[in-house]
């Protein structure tokens, strides 16, 4: 009970006679806020216009007395709670039980101290901050299981399969629709979630039974995310994806664990297939080019052979028609190209199983390109177009031979193709700054690669749209890219559409 004043309580005071109403409003008013009525009709008309916290009010009184205010206060729903205190002259006892009939709080019978009255209607105030209390706090309540009703209808609504757990016994605290239909039986509050979901390690992880304590991360800050598991269903395995998190203490919330098993089975089965289907593809690759090679090699040697012969019979002064000689060396250049091809596609394969294999020795730069150059002077006398070599001496280094070789022949063969018969300038030398590595520049004045496709041309299969007319694979770029990759090296391009590229390749020459 409290005793300090408090001017937020209004208590409308009821009563005619002036000497007992100032008496009234003086012992209140030292610790309420006090409103006066002279009688029944006045004290109504203000409790409706705006209830007060409570009302006292004398029962005998001319035209409305209390019991007929009490009645009336009762009946109006602004009033019908609104607590009234009954002062009577004495106890009467028919005016008692017509004022507990009409719904009285208390009674104070008069003579009465200044005390009493105080504490009876200081009493009555704390049933009514009490109520009220307790209305707030069922209120709160009411919001709070709402809250969580919406929650856990959210929660339903994902297609995730989510639970909470208790961190240390993993024991269900919620599991939302998805996951009940993921367990065999529905995951109920208060469950062992390992009893319910068969779980085990993938196979690469070697297979066996996997406790959910094991998906669980050891501290709050950890996460686990997306690890492999399978579940063993009637239907056979599930393929799931493991998310799992551990939420502290929050405000009135304990700890708890948080775990999603999202089904990936489908996705695996895809991958799976995807897989195979790739690898049915390389072998094929593989298969095809190695078919391909055996009749273009005999084709090769045949023609080369027929070539010599031609040769010398035409030197030894024998009437050699040149229309053959120029049909064979059409079918010279064809078959090289072949050739070409399928070394390309032989090397995808190769490339693809990552099986490039590097075999490094002592290489001068400038001689191997001064050969390769040489080897497609034919093909680029027949484009129209001449080959401009500058090499600086001694550009040597430790590289494969061979597959640098085949970098070199892809960059000139294309700067040929895409050349539009302008000459060609390839240069060898040495960076004069950084770790002083050797490079390669192969320039021509061609069509040019817009820019958006610059950095395609490196990848597989990739050719610039506008540019299907010239034969190719789009392979030639990426094959060199993957070499000069494996030799630790950078292959870049400049270019302007209309005016040319240069493609360099930067070799260190230490590796
Ligand atoms: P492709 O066998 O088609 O030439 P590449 O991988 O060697 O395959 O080249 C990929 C694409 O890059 C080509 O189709 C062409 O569009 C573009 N490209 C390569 N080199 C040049 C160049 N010197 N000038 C213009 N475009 C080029």
């Amino acid at each position: 009970m409290s005793d300090a004043p408090d001017a937020n309580v209004r208590i409308l005071v009821v009563e005619d006679d002036p000497h007992v109403r100032q008496m009234l409003a003086l012992l209140l008013g030292a610790r309420w806020r006090v409103e006066l009525a002279d009688g029944g009709v006045a004290a109504r008309d203000m409790a409706l216009a705006s209830p007060p916290d409570l009302v006292i009010s004398d029962v005998r009184m001319p035209g409305i007395d209390g019991i007929d205010l009490l009645r009336a206060l009762r009946a109006a729903p602004a009033t019908h709670d609104v607590p009234v205190i009954l002062v009577s002259a004495r106890a009467g006892e028919r005016e008692t039980i017509a004022g507990l009939e009409a719904g009285a709080d208390d009674f104070l019978i008069k003579p009465f101290s200044g005390r009493e009255l105080m504490v009876r209607v200081q009493a009555r105030l704390d049933v009514i901050e009490m109520r009220r209390r307790s209305t707030r706090q069922d209120e709160a309540l009411a919001a709070l299981q709402r809250h969580s009703e919406w929650t856990e209808k959210l929660l339903d609504s994902l297609p995730v399969p989510l639970w909470l757990l208790e961190p240390e016994s993993h024991r269900v605290l919620f599991a939302n629709d998805a996951a009940r239909r993921m367990t065999v039986e529905p995951s109920a509050r208060g469950d062992g979630l390992c009893e319910r979901l068969a779980l085990s390690r993938p196979d690469e992880e070697g297979g066996g039974a996997l406790d959910v304590a094991d998906l669980m991360p050891s501290r709050e800050e950890e996460r686990i995310r997306g690890r492999r598991v399978v579940s063993m269903t009637s239907e056979g395995s599930v393929w799931l994806l493991a998310d799992a998190a551990r939420l502290p203490a929050l405000h009135d919330h304990p700890p708890v664990a948080v775990l999603s098993l999202r089904d990936v089975t489908e996705l695996v089965r895809k991958e799976d297939l995807l897989r195979s289907a790739l690898h049915v593809r390389d072998e094929f690759l593989s298969v095809a080019s190695h078919e391909l090679r055996t009749p273009i090699t005999t084709l090769s040697l045949q023609t080369e052979s027929a070539f010599r012969g031609m040769t010398a019979a035409h030197a030894d002064g024998a009437g050699t028609e040149e229309r053959t000689m120029r049909k064979l060396l059409t079918i010279r250049r064809q078959i090289v190209r072949l050739e070409q091809l399928v070394e390309a596609l032989l090397d995808v394969s190769r490339l693809m199983e990552g099986r490039l294999q590097l075999s490094p020795e002592e290489v001068d730069l400038g001689a191997l390109a001064t050969d390769t150059v040489e080897s497609l002077a034919e093909t680029a006398l027949h484009a129209g177009s001449t080959l401009n070599l500058h090499c600086a001496s001694d550009v040597v280094g430790r590289w494969d031979r061979l597959r640098i070789g085949q970098v070199i022949t892809n960059l000139v063969s294309n700067a040929i193709k895409f050349g539009r018969a302008h000459p060609i300038d390839v240069d060898v030398d040495v960076e004069t700054n950084g770790d002083r590595a050797a490079r390669l520049r192969v320039r021509d004045s061609g069509i040019g690669i817009p820019p958006e496709q610059r950095k395609r041309i490196f990848d597989r299969f990739e050719r610039a749209p506008a540019e299907r007319h010239y034969p190719g694979l789009g392979l030639g770029l990426w094959i060199a890219k993957q070499i000069v990759d494996a030799s630790n090296g950078t292959i870049t391009v400049d270019s302007e559409v209309g005016v040319g590229s240069t493609f360099t390749v930067r070799l260190p020459r230490s590796s």
